[in-house]
């Protein structure tokens, strides 16, 4: 069993599930302001598309300029309080599942389920989902 050694899901934890994980990003968000009560759902879900877009943009930007295995330019800041540096490719990978992950639980969406679902679903399709290129 892998435990880690603390951190920001807690001592000793060696695996949360999914909406544990989602339940500690969506708390700091709203400590942190990104959230609020007077927001339309349609709204927040018209600025969550969007910020996943610009997190998306960010990798290919990183992966343009060939970055993608290079330190993130938070990198230096993380190693000072003890964390390990991650690289572009690391960081926005991160900020994706993040923020997939927050917006899931501002939803009420139950992804550990809706991801074992489709996975599950996926073993049944056929190649490449019916000959699809990408
Ligand atoms: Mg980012």
């Amino acid at each position: 069993m892998h435990t880690s050694g603390g951190g920001p899901f807690g001592k000793g934890i060696c695996m949360k599930n999914l909406n544990e994980i989602a339940d500690a990003v969506h708390a700091l968000a709203w400590e942190k302001g990104w959230h609020s009560n007077d927001e339309s759902e349609d709204a927040f879900v018209e600025r969550a598309c969007n910020n996943l877009h610009d997190e998306v943009s960010e990798l290919h930007e990183a992966w343009r300029n060939n970055q993608l295995h290079e330190f993130c330019d938070k990198a230096g800041q993380m190693v000072e309080h003890g964390l390990p540096a991650l690289t572009c490719i690391e960081e926005e990978f991160a900020d994706i599942i993040i923020r997939v992950l927050d917006n899931c639980r501002k939803l009420d969406v139950d992804i550990l389920k809706a991801v074992i679902a489709k996975h599950e679903f996926n073993k049944l399709r056929a190649m490449r989902h019916g000959g699809k290129r990408s």
